[in-house]
């Protein structure tokens, strides 16, 4: 029997990452830059006939409602709260307007969710709200972001629901998150990503849309920033290939959460 799922995540959000670098971009380039790298990624999925998951803020989906539609008819739709943008003060009422609003769009039940930026949140109201797992753990050590190493990297069940984590690597815990995807050769990258699904059985990775649209000519730093666009999908294309030969069952959160 095959044992080893991967889930590919993508945060779903308004393009508001200039924003930290005190770059404005306007309603509409945010919404822009995202629909471009939705459609590429959607367009992957398809090639290889596999799903994921897209964690999908209430203000982007308010705004993209046949978008959202069209991706639950063959994804998962989870919660990314109700907006992204640090302008708008979290409360912690939106992941219930956020869930709201995504189910009342896809007519579906949305049980996930994972806070922007992974900031910590008080994940004991989740189960109350109907939600069935959360994802906002990445256990590793981000230096000026948050010391997360006393996490377990396998998942595990807290407050009622199912928690599970980003992966990071056996021993050192190496993060496998976006950044990492966009900033280490490919081979490296896969071969991480083999190990860390040999041990853990499971992978959890996270992307978001933007990155795979035209982003180089933003405020960013280049390790945010690049490689972006059709490069950055060609590279993904490349991870999907090598872990399908791992005989790696492609899966959404929901359908992960129903093995455990
Ligand atoms: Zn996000």
């Amino acid at each position: 029997m095959n044992n080893k799922f991967v889930m590919l995540t993508f945060d779903l959000e308004e393009f508001d990452i200039p924003e930290e670098y005190g770059q404005k971009v306007s309603d509409s380039d945010q919404m822009t830059v995202t629909r471009t790298g939705t459609d590429r990624l959607l367009s992957l999925l398809d090639k290889h006939q596999i799903r994921a998951t897209f964690f999908t803020t209430g203000n982007y989906a308010q705004l993209n409602p046949e978008l959202i539609k069209s991706i639950s008819q063959k994804h998962e739709i989870a919660s990314h709260s109700l907006y992204h943008s640090p302008f708008h003060a979290f409360e912690e009422k939106d992941i219930l307007e956020s869930k709201r609003i995504l189910e009342g769009i896809t007519l579906q039940k949305v049980t996930g969710f994972r806070m922007p930026r992974l900031k910590p949140f008080n994940a004991a109201v989740l189960a109350d709200w109907g939600f069935e797992y959360d994802s906002s753990i990445n256990p590793t050590y981000l230096p000026g972001r948050y010391n997360l190493l006393h996490k377990s990297p396998l998942p595990y069940t807290e407050n009622g629901l199912l928690e599970l984590p980003c992966s990071t690597t056996p021993l050192i815990r190496f993060p496998l998150f976006w950044l990492a995807f966009k900033n280490l050769p490919i081979g490296l990258y896969a071969y991480l990503c083999r190990v860390t699904l040999r041990k853990r059985k499971n992978l959890m990775l996270y992307f978001h849309p933007w990155e795979f649209a035209e982003i180089a000519g933003y405020q960013l730093p280049g390790y945010v920033k690049g490689p972006d666009g059709e490069v950055l999908v060609n590279k993904l294309d490349r991870l999907i290939v090598n872990l399908l030969k791992q005989k790696a069952r492609f899966v959404t959160c929901q359908e992960f959460c129903k093995t455990l």
